[in-house]
């Protein structure tokens, strides 16, 4: 058994899907789970916490800390860790996670296993599995040293456990100390999105510069609508001002792992496949058959988006209905 801290991801008082995934990976492995609850006005999301498997839910609660800043957040969970000493230190491979995890694993002297796709715990060693080269490859691998190991691991990696309401957690209140901090964030203002990120959404259906114009890719949001997915879209058709950069998938862009990813005209350069060969069933519907996407593809649709993606919609709708 592992003492393992879990970092929580809550925006707008809500928390993250990727949060209810690594408490339920620990406790299903019988860890003694601890999580950190960073935010302002956070104190309430400790209950539900504690439904996903939480034995005990550190809240840092401070106006201070209303905004993310790597600097802040990192300077709850070093302190936090310290005197708690975890054996495993988890988060989300999230942009949040991506930029306050390697502050925390430099603070503590220790090295970090970033985009992890496979978490397990043997022995209360945490042993995980990374992409390399792309997703070509993966690599286990193995901490040496002394602890804790942290990792962060990619959204729908290890599956939201079901809520057990009847599990409770102890809370606990950390207490803040901000001093010396350079940086804070006054305003967040939020984009339009109206619909699910990429990175948490369990399908996306994802367009490329086929889409041809930004309006096009309402052909996309119709069909998302149908299914609760999120749209993405690969870098050429963010590049031509289709869709905005938050949507974008691949290298430079998110990283997703969802049940299921749709790739509609894109062709399957290596930097799109980067962001997003982890799906669990890729489809992808291309007028080119040499297409490189289909080589990861499970399934594959030789046609004109145009045609196809309107009789996907109606074949999917009627799906719904029944
Ligand atoms: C450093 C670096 C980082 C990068 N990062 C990213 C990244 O994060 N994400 C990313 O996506 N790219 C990234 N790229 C760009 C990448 O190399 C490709 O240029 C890009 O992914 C191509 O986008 P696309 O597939 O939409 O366009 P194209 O390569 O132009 O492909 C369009 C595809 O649509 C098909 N098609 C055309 N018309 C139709 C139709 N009517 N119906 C069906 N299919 C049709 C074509 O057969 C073709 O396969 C990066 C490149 C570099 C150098």
């Amino acid at each position: 058994m592992a003492k393992v801290l879990v970092v929580a991801e809550q925006r707008d008082g809500r928390l993250k899907k990727t949060t209810f995934e690594l408490l339920g990976a620990s406790a299903a492995a019988g860890n003694e789970t601890h999580l950190v609850l960073i935010g302002d006005g956070v104190q309430g999301l400790a209950t539900e916490c504690g439904h996903y498997g939480a034995h005990t839910v550190h809240v840092a609660n401070d106006p201070a800390l209303k905004f993310y800043t790597a600097e802040a957040y990192a300077q709850v969970v070093v302190p936090l860790a310290k005197s708690l000493a975890p054996d495993v230190i988890l988060a989300a491979h999230s942009p949040t996670g991506r930029d306050l995890m390697p502050k925390v694993a430099s603070r503590l002297g220790v090295g970090l296993a970033s985009d992890c796709v496979q978490a397990s715990f043997e022995g209360g060693k945490l042993k995980v599995r990374r992409p390399l080269y792309a997703g070509k490859a993966t690599a286990e691998v193995e901490f040496v040293g002394p602890g804790p190991q942290v990792a962060t691991i990619r959204a729908n990696a290890l599956g939201v456990p079901k809520a057990d309401p009847g599990k409770s957690a102890k809370v606990s209140s950390v207490s803040v100390s901000l001093s010396g901090i350079k940086t804070s964030v006054s305003e967040v203002q939020q984009g339009q999105a109206g619909r699910p990120d990429v990175t948490e959404a369990s399908i996306v259906i994802s367009g490329g510069r086929s889409l041809k114009t930004a309006d096009n890719f309402k052909m996309l949001e119709d069909t998302a609508d149908v299914i609760g997915a999120a749209v993405g879209a690969s870098r050429a058709a963010v590049d031509a001002g289709y869709r905005p950069h938050r949507d974008q998938v691949g290298q430079t862009g998110k990283v997703v792992s969802p049940n299921l990813y749709i790739a509609c005209g894109i062709s399957g350069a290596i930097q799109h496949l980067a962001g997003m060969r982890s799906s669990k069933v890729i489809v992808a519907i291309n007028t080119d058959p040499e297409a490189p996407i289909f080589q990861v593809a499970d399934y594959g649709v030789v046609g004109d988006i145009f045609t196809v993606v309107p009789a996907l919609k109606e074949e999917l709708k009627k799906l719904k209905e029944h």
